[in-house]
């Protein structure tokens, strides 16, 4: 796509701080970091969300994850690391490109943003109705 700046990244017209590449997807540092070592892994073939992505690339990206978050243990020593993906500029997805983050935290930084919110009791009803919506959508 010609004005997507993850596929400019992809063709080597724009920078990145790389980490890892195979055939399909690549993985580089993002450039506001959430903590230290958040990384982007993204496919080479555009999609915009992960409704849009195919599952041989989405594989290919979660196969990829596993062996950055293993050299992120390795070179960072996290106490965790966690994995977001946004799908649409309703929850915020800036970069309409597929991309996972992955977020180490290391012992000396505060709670990941993502990671801390309220747990506050649901109303059971209410989950099970939308429950049996969602699960009625996947039998049609
Ligand atoms: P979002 O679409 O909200 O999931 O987030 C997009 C992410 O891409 C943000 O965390 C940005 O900091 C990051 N980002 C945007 N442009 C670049 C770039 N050129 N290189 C690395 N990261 C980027
Ligand atoms: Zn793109």
């Amino acid at each position: 796509m010609e004005d997507c700046i993850f596929c400019k990244i992809v063709k080597g017209d724009l920078p990145c701080f790389k980490v890892y590449e195979d055939e399909k997807v690549l993985a580089f540092e993002d450039i506001n970091p959430v903590s230290q070592g958040h990384t982007l892994i993204i496919p080479k073939r555009h999609a915009e969300n992960l409704w849009e992505v195919p599952e041989d690339d989405l594989a290919a990206i979660h196969a990829a994850s596993k062996r950055v978050i293993a050299a992120m243990r390795k070179a960072l020593d996290p106490v965790g690391v966690a994995l977001l993906q946004l799908n649409g500029r309703g929850v915020n997805q800036v970069v309409m490109h597929y991309h996972l983050h992955l977020m180490p935290r290391s012992r000396d930084e505060p709670p990941l943003p993502v990671t801390s919110w309220e747990l506050k009791e649901g109303d059971m009803d209410s989950i099970r109705e939308v429950s049996k919506r969602i699960a009625a959508a996947i039998a049609e």
